[in-house]
């Protein structure tokens, strides 16, 4: 079996051991590979005892990376579970626009319906990226690197700095100065990375570490990296696995710097050629409306590629000038899927309902429940469709953001008496 480096754009071809993110034509690279495996074969791991079994990654591994089992670094990562709750549209959305409108329009009835939660926070480091990072940290490993890089909005930059431990090289993480999540920051120094605080947003930290990372010779491993893709896929692969390859109607995705929308694209036309599954689920990718800038591509049928400043209580998807742009409008042509935006006080609704579940979220994975909603309500997904939301991050990632919301009732002071206490919870 042999793997390539090939460009999405002009599809010129590069040795796989190369260090290269980008073609000489400017555009994105993405990993290929002669032959995919039978699905049967995945099945059978999920009984075996072996650490590279168990991870949700290593599972997937001739249609991940074709390397040796004992290079790889992994903790191991996936293997995250999938729940089925019932969500609706209805009453609570109707206490949003209420509370923020002066029109008291009838509420609309509650409809319930079945949702599943695929939790990627129960990830090692708590998000996703974890998954993109134990390829990449594999593919460093096996190119000499001594050193590694990223910038982020939290997530990456702690995963970064878990997987570099364990391999054993430098971390070195720039993240936008003061716009990170506290304990996003306090797990990426604890980890053992330097963190470069950069004077600016995402997106200029983004520009910043491509530069250096040429300069410095410091192997890149933002998702503008291929191989973070090929790890990334197996959200989708084994969410189809967890239903038994019977494949959804939709599976929902936030979208910031757009490697999980590229990676999810990928994944379903690899699965769908390989015939894995039947048929070909479609896609929505949830932006924040503050940071929407695939969103206003999409809406103008992508004839533009837009670049904003962002702003979204969701920092983990607070980009303006997502990199994987081009891939990721391949993967909602490819896949009859669509793009969504969604207000800061929607999501935070919506996360709000994802944790009283019991389940629990970071802001920006909540996106995806509320983008649900209003495609539900918009008639865009229909009655009796199969959904699948993916929860990006772990709850405990951004804690400022539950605990500026907590209601009233909810935290009471009260002296140290048993009179204090029941007249509290009268
Ligand atoms: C990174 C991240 C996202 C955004 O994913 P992209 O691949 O950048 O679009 C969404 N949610 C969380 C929690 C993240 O960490
Ligand atoms: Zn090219």
């Amino acid at each position: 079996m042999s793997e390539w480096l090939q460009c999405i754009g002009c599809e010129r071809r590069f040795d796989a051991s190369e260090i290269r993110y980008t073609c000489e034509c400017g555009e994105l690279l993405s990993v290929e590979r002669d032959s995919m495996p039978d699905r049967n074969l995945f099945d059978a791991r999920l009984a075996s005892r072996k650490t590279i079994d168990k991870s949700g990654v290593w599972r997937f591994r001739e249609a991940v990376l074709n390397v040796d089992e004992s290079e790889i670094v992994t903790h191991p990562e996936g293997s995250t579970r999938l729940y089925l709750r019932e969500s609706g549209v209805g009453s609570r959305e109707s206490e949003l626009t209420h509370a923020s409108s002066s029109d008291a329009r009838p509420p609309t009835p509650d409809t319930r319906f079945p949702i599943f939660f695929k939790h990627e926070g129960e990830n090692p480091t708590g998000s996703f990226k974890d998954r993109g990072m134990t390829v990449a940290m594999t593919q460093a490993k096996r190119l000499g690197a001594r050193a590694v890089a990223c910038a982020s909005t939290g997530n990456t930059s702690a995963s970064l700095a878990a997987y570099a431990a364990q391999a054993g090289l430098r971390a070195i993480v720039f993240i936008p100065a003061g716009k990170v999540a506290t304990g996003k920051l306090a797990q990426t120094l604890a980890y053992g990375a330097t963190a470069l605080h950069i004077r600016g947003d995402f997106d200029a930290a983004m520009k910043l570490v491509r530069e250096a990372s040429d300069r410095l010779g410091i192997y890149l491993v933002n998702s503008i990296n291929p191989f973070r893709i090929e790890g990334q896929k197996t959200i989708v692969w084994e969410l189809l696995q967890d239903l038994e390859w019977n494949a959804p109607d939709w599976i929902v995705v936030p979208a910031g710097n757009l490697g999980n929308t590229s990676a999810f694209g990928k994944a379903l036309r690899e699965a769908f050629d390989a015939g894995w599954i039947a048929k070909m689920p479609r896609l929505a990718s949830i932006q924040a409306t503050g940071a929407n800038p695939f969103y206003r591509s999409y809406a103008d049928a992508f004839a533009q590629r837009h670049r904003i400043a962002a702003e979204t209580i969701a920092s983990a998807i607070r980009i303006g000038d997502p990199v994987s742009h081009h891939k990721a409008v391949a993967a909602i042509q490819q896949t009859n899927g669509i793009v969504e935006q969604v207000t800061d006080d929607e999501l935070m609704l919506a996360k709000r309902e994802i944790d009283e579940m019991g389940i629990g979220c970071e802001p920006a994975s909540a996106t995806t429940l509320a983008g649900v909603k209003k495609l539900r309500a918009s008639g865009v997904m229909r009655e009796g469709e199969r959904i699948v939301c993916v929860l990006t991050g772990h709850l405990l990632k951004d804690t400022d953001a539950i605990m500026r919301n907590v209601p009233p009732e909810r935290m009471i002071e009260i002296d140290a008496t048993m009179d204090a206490v029941e007249s509290a919870l009268a």
